[in-house]
């Protein structure tokens, strides 16, 4: 019989954490999971999950004004009603809160509602109950961060953007990051007055740089007013709204102003400013490739130790570190080249591998393909959208190093060659392979004259 009352006690209820805790108990580890918030942490309750919802809804706009083309009329002008997309989408992730509890429950993990702190190496108090446990997982994620300035008390963080009692009818999103571009993009679809502001010049920094532009100029034909190399001074609440002072002199009116400008790890409170435990600079945890920390026994994983904050990263950190302690092989160290990722602002984003400027500075010559297209269907809608499809080529060895996408449905697309990518194919497998037509993605394997060098 153990010593602990646990063999693995995990802290949040998240993507990572829940998926650690089911995988470890189907092994026959004993596992209680603490949470005293939502389950499905970020993800499921202000993230991925509730914004594709909202994505889904705005992009309705551009149907309904796509299918004149069509031969479909109105009677009347479709109307939005902000209220019943909200409380729908609440009514989901309600039901997804419930099926993660079910997951748990039906895994034979252990759920505590509390919040948990760290006592030492391996004593934790949940509630008013000291807990020991072999291992102890910090999977308590990441959480909103907003820059200092006055008025900031007016913002709100991506956690309290959902859930607005009236829509804003003008609308402002102040980052140039993932969250930034695609509630610009929502806002916007959805019929408000969209406004991004970003310090730098072009947003999406680290993306290719040609994605990047493509994306800026679309986004603009939709509609959306993007300011650059400016930044909010600050707010004031004025009659029917709020004033935002840009450093560049310039002032907007809006309804509401969303900071998306990072997350911090959530740590506080968890106990572990009195334990000497190593940080990485940024202040998350810094873990080893078996998701150990500093103190062995206190394991981290997800977007607390700094990695790339991606759902299916912290799910497949979760299996390897199940895999790393409850298992009976060693696995490999997980893999974190090629992750693919999408962008879900209008047009989606879907992008694996190395933007162009990434591949020039890793090898010596690289071959850029590029598509620049109007899809068939905006042949009949009138639509002025364009997509983009860019493959990135490593000259030689011929293998395709980064697949980049601006587009309806990006992520969808990418995510199959994404498979590609990362088993290495080259540009000769991709010209090899028989396109399915019509289909937008078929240019991935069509594109045969070469853009540049
Ligand atoms: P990001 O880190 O992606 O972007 C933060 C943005 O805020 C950057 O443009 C940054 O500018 C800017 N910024 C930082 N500090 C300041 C400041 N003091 N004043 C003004 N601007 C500032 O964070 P997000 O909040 O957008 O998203 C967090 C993470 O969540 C993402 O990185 C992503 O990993 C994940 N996510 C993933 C999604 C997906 O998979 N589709 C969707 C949403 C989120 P600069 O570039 O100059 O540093």
């Amino acid at each position: 019989m153990s010593e602990f009352d646990y063999d693995l006690f995990v802290i949040g209820a998240g993507s990572g954490g829940v998926r650690a805790a089911r995988t470890a108990a189907a092994t026959g580890a004993r596992v209680a999971v603490a949470e005293d918030r939502y389950l499905g942490g970020t993800c499921v309750n202000v993230g991925c999950v509730p914004k594709k919802l909202y994505s889904y809804a705005a992009h309705f706009h551009d149907a309904f004004e796509d299918s004149t083309g069509f031969g479909w009329s109105f009677s009347e002008a479709p109307r939005f009603d902000w209220a019943a997309l909200r409380d729908n989408k609440i009514e989901e992730i309600k039901r997804l809160n419930g099926i993660y509890g079910r997951l748990l429950d039906n895994a034979g993990v252990t759920l505590l509602n509390a919040r948990a702190k760290i006592l030492d190496a391996h004593r934790v108090q949940a509630g008013d109950q000291t807990i020991s446990a072999e291992k102890i997982l910090v999977a308590t994620g990441g959480w909103p961060w907003v820059p200092d300035f006055p008025g900031n008390e007016y913002v709100l963080d991506s956690n309290q953007i959902f859930d607005l009692d009236h829509f804003p009818k003008r609308f402002l999103a102040l980052g140039g990051g993932y969250i930034s571009v695609e509630f610009a993009s929502i806002f916007n679809g959805l019929g408000s007055e969209a406004h991004l502001v970003y310090r730098g010049e072009l947003f999406l920094r680290g993306f290719d740089r040609e994605v990047r532009e493509f994306t800026r100029d679309e986004m603009q034909k939709k509609g959306v007013n993007l300011h650059f190399e400016t930044n909010i001074e600050s707010i004031e609440k004025v009659e029917g709204g709020l004033r935002v002072s840009l450093t560049n002199g310039e002032t907007l009116e809006v309804d509401a102003v969303l900071a998306a400008t990072g997350r911090k790890p959530h740590l506080a409170g968890l106990g572990l400013d009195d334990m000497d435990i190593e940080l990485n600079p940024n202040g998350t945890l810094r873990v080893n490739e078996r998701y150990e920390t500093s103190i062995p026994s206190i394991l981290a994983l997800g977007d607390v130790t700094g990695g790339p904050e991606l759902t299916p990263v912290a799910l497949a950190e979760a299996m390897h570190m199940v895999q790393h302690h409850f298992g009976d092989a060693t696995p490999r160290p997980l893999n974190y080249d090629n992750i693919a990722t999408a962008v879900f602002c209008h047009p989606n984003i879907g992008t694996v591998g190395l933007s162009e400027e990434e591949a020039r500075e890793r090898f010596e010559q690289v071959r850029i393909y590029t598509a620049d297209f109007r899809a068939m269907k905006h042949t009949l809608s009138g639509s002025e959208e364009r997509c983009l499809m860019k493959l990135v080529v490593d000259d030689a060895s011929d293998r395709v190093v980064g697949a980049h996408m601006v587009g309806e449905e990006a992520g969808e697309v990418i995510q199959g060659i994404a498979i590609a990518v990362r088993a290495g194919l080259t540009k000769t497998d991709f010209d090899a392979t028989v396109g399915i037509h019509p289909t937008g993605a078929e240019e991935f394997v069509t594109m045969r004259s070469i853009t540049r060098r």
